[in-house]
């Protein structure tokens, strides 16, 4: 029989990791609901002793995720948090981690305010500028922690070139993958030694289930991943894991979709008098643009965009639309629209947001994969409400 994983990404992400059921012949992967396992003999088990340790539903999907990232080894988290503390949970006091200075907020406090108390040292530097984050390696640097397209202006890095500086530094590169998907970007492919994810996002897909994930191709990387995964214990249940298998399955007719979606918005968004910069590595203009063509697959679901107005307003638009909801978030098949200086993004200092590029009147979209007409027309209508 082929091996599944030969095949290509959408019959992969159906079949990958997910054999009928051997006792009864169930097509889906059966939700275990189940904390321990009967032994034949002392310590002779069947290939689960307890849940924490292993279940078979959560198996399913880490073999799944693994032959999705094109990786040898997947191993899943109860949430995305729970997956990059596992990265962390690698370092020991005294070593220096580099990460871009837009990383996600949650990255960033778990960094500055869990690990720094660990004496960990980090360095935020422009990623998308290589010999920025080569000029900030030091002799203790064990970790770049790479997350493109970024969020909420949705710069690219160049995940090879930061990949040969961490090998040259003797340090691990990993890449949060959650903007871009497997779909449309394999980080291992282009030289990074682990991939994290948050499974809450597109993975899932439909908004119902909090979940993460590390992939890697390195054997001691991943027994070492696996202790902290059964030390530390954020693993997911096996209901969380049967969601998100649900959700993979479909993830590359939602990616196309998402990113129709999105590259429409986007250019229509651009033409507009109401809208003063739109972030989107898909358009021209943008600054990493041939690098996004070379990169990935195609540009993604999210869209930022910068009105001419002020904080009231901007609030007023993302208050005003009616198919897209005001919410955090992003990845799941409805359309989701928030304002960074008020919400995903208000914890940082307005000085450092406004020097970051963060202006009151940028407005961040997970564009869904409703209709687009439907969209547009409700964008400009909670244009015309918002902005007089
Ligand atoms: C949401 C998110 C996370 C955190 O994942 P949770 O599942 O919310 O814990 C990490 N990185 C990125 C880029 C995210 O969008």
């Amino acid at each position: 029989m082929t091996d599944s994983d030969d095949f290509r990404f959408e019959t992969r992400s159906i079949h990958s990791g997910q054999e009928p059921d051997e006792k009864t012949g169930a097509l889906m992967t059966p939700i275990y609901a189940n904390s321990t396992y009967v032994q034949d003999g002392p310590g002779d088990h069947r290939g689960y002793e307890y849940s924490r340790t292993g279940n078979p539903t959560r198996t399913d999907l880490e073999d799944n995720l693994a032959s999705l990232e094109g990786g040898e080894y997947g191993r899943a988290f109860s949430s995305g948090m729970g997956a990059i503390n596992t990265v962390l949970n690698l370092l020991s006091s005294g070593d220096h981690v580099i990460a871009s200075e837009d990383v996600y907020g949650g990255t960033h406090r778990i960094f500055t305010q869990v690990y720094a108390d660990y004496d960990v040292e980090f360095s935020f530097v422009d990623m998308t500028d290589p010999d920025e984050v080569a000029d900030a390696v030091r002799e203790n640097t064990e970790l770049l922690w790479v997350e493109t397209p970024t969020n909420p202006l949705l710069n690219v890095v160049d995940i090879a070139a930061m990949a040969d500086i961490a090998a040259d530094a003797d340090a691990l590169c990993a890449v949060d993958n959650t903007f871009a998907t497997p779909y449309l970007q394999r980080p291992l492919e282009l030289g990074a030694d682990i991939v994290s994810h948050s499974l809450t996002k597109y993975l899932g897909g439909h908004s119902d289930v909090v979940g993460g994930a590390l992939i890697t191709d390195d054997a001691e990387l991943d027994e070492q991943i696996g202790f902290y995964q059964n030390s530390v214990g954020a693993t997911p249940g096996p209901h969380d894991c049967f969601l998100v298998l649900r959700g993979t399955k479909t993830l590359g007719v939602r990616m196309d979709r998402h990113c129709d979606n999105a590259r429409d918005i986007a250019h229509w968004l651009d033409d507009h008098d109401a809208v003063d910069t739109v972030y989107y590595p898909g358009l021209e203009s943008h600054p990493n643009h041939e690098l996004a063509a070379e990169q990935m697959n195609d540009f993604g679901g999210m869209v930022s965009f910068e009105l001419d107005a002020s904080l009231e307003e901007a609030a007023d638009v993302v208050s005003e639309t009616e198919v897209f909801t005001l919410a955090e978030s992003l990845g799941g098949v409805e359309s989701l629209i928030e304002q960074p200086a008020t919400m995903t993004h208000a914890a940082i200092p307005k000085e450092e947001r406004l020097a970051a590029g963060l202006t009151d009147g940028l407005i961040r979209a997970s564009i869904g994969i409703e209709h687009v007409d439907d969209l547009k027309a409700d964008l400009q209508q909670a244009f015309d409400a918002a902005l007089k």
